[in-house]
């Protein structure tokens, strides 16, 4: 593998980072303790940015050009994540899941008026998507989901409750897992619907989470009328749509990126605080903790960098995305842990504090890094593909 960017590639990384140091706020969403207030405006600011990159042409670059997409290559998808996870840009969530994965199914199995109907809005950022997969009793389990939905005449019937949506209170529409048939193996009873968030009978209700950030929420479905012609692909066959994220881009860069970014804002804080008659970065047991992040995070890069790698040359990365997943996610418990010890005790003051150091960002990454080893596939679960597929352990 040649780990070096062609000029090509360097020139796109340099328009990238310029357009960002452009276009995405300098200053932080406003400091508020109203969590409902600082989500809206987080969302409001991704949602723009958005607009701003399907303006460019950048937002759905992975997407193939005759879907209205950029064609971009494996690559430069790579360098993209990679300099706007750096630079702590973002788009919205639910316009990121329409990208993901809710375009890509319909451009598969969808039909044409439904292609009509909503790719032009995901190009464009102008409505979003959150997914309705997870219930109380059906997680790493997907299949075991309850949630029924029932013909009766032009629609489909809904009933059930779903958890852990991920920006169901900002989104347009839903992209819901439901129950078709229980008479057969519970793979094989499940069909998808879009669902428009504002039917009478869905109800969204907020789950904090503790860093008390309101991003994702449960869901109760009480007789929602759901038109048939928002079934996407074959009846009960939703189970094969649920894999569909096509080949783009996953290897997971923007996460060591991240970690790149605040291990970088450490070192900063290390090299400028007194500490014991000196720096804190004098500490010998400090610098070698920093150091062996460092290495850490050097070697996550080169996992995701390996994934684009392999798809750049039409290879299907499977196990690869497990590693990265897993060693990016329990790295960040590592890192937040370390900068938690390295701050002391007022690494525990919120960002709302003058007294918080590096503006609470350690503080807030410390407690959300413990749902990053649990969102998208467990550790556990991860470990159980590499196990079986990585190293042909049996089931
Ligand atoms: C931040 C965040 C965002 C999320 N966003 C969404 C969203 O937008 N939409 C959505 O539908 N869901 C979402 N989820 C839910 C997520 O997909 C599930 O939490 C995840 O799949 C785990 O399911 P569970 O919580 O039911 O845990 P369970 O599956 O009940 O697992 C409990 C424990 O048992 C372990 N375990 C389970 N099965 C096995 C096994 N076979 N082998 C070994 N160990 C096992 C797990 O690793 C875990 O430790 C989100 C979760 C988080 C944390």
């Amino acid at each position: 593998m040649d780990f070096r960017f062609s000029p090509h590639e360097q020139a796109f990384k340099q328009d990238v980072q310029e357009f960002i140091k452009k276009e995405w706020p300098k200053e932080p969403v406003a400091d508020t303790d109203d969590m409902e207030e600082e989500s809206k405006q987080s969302h409001l600011r991704g949602r723009a940015f958005a607009k701003k990159l399907a303006k460019k042409g950048w937002l759905a670059m992975a997407w193939p050009k005759q879907y209205g997409g950029g064609g971009a290559s494996h690559i430069e998808q790579l360098i993209y994540h990679e300099e706007m996870s750096y630079r702590g840009a973002h788009i919205d969530t639910p316009i990121s899941m329409g990208l993901s994965w809710v375009g890509p199914s319909l451009l598969l199995y969808g039909t044409e008026e439904q292609k009509k109907t909503f790719i032009p809005k995901i190009l464009n950022a102008e409505e979003g998507f959150c997914t309705f997969y997870s219930e109380p009793g059906a997680g790493s389990d997907l299949a075991a989901m309850q949630t029924r939905a029932v013909a009766d005449g032009d629609d489909f019937v809904v009933n059930g409750q779903k958890i852990w949506t991920t920006g169901a209170h900002h989104a347009e529409w839903g992209w819901l897992a439901a129950r078709t048939d229980t008479t057969v193996p519970k793979h094989k009873g499940i069909s998808m619907f879009l669902v428009d968030m504002k039917t009478p009978g869905l109800t969204v209700k907020p789950l904090v989470n503790m860093a008390h950030v309101h991003s994702f929420n449960e869901d109760f479905f009480d007789n929602v009328r759901i038109p048939k012609q928002n079934v996407v692909g074959e009846l009960n066959r939703g189970w094969y749509l649920l894999a569909v994220a096509l080949d783009f881009e996953r290897s997971g860069v923007g996460t060591f990126a991240g970690h790149t970014r605040n291990l970088e804002q450490l070192l900063d804080f290390a090299r400028n605080t007194k500490s014991n008659g000196g720096r804190l970065s004098d500490n010998p047991t400090l610098r070698a903790k920093l150091a062996e992040l460092k290495v850490e995070i050097e070697a996550g890069r080169f996992l995701a960098y390996r994934i684009a790698w392999m798809q750049s040359k039409g290879l299907v990365p499977n196990k690869e995305a497990s590693i990265s997943k897993l060693f990016g996610s329990e790295l960040g418990q590592r890192l937040y842990k370390a900068g938690m010890e390295m701050l002391g005790l007022y690494g525990q003051l919120d960002k709302g504090s003058k007294w918080a150091p590096l503006k609470g960002a350690i503080e807030r990454g410390y407690l959300s890094s413990v749902s990053a080893t649990i969102a998208a596939g467990t550790s556990e679960i991860q470990r159980n593909i590499i196990a079986q597929r990585g190293l042909g352990l049996p089931r």
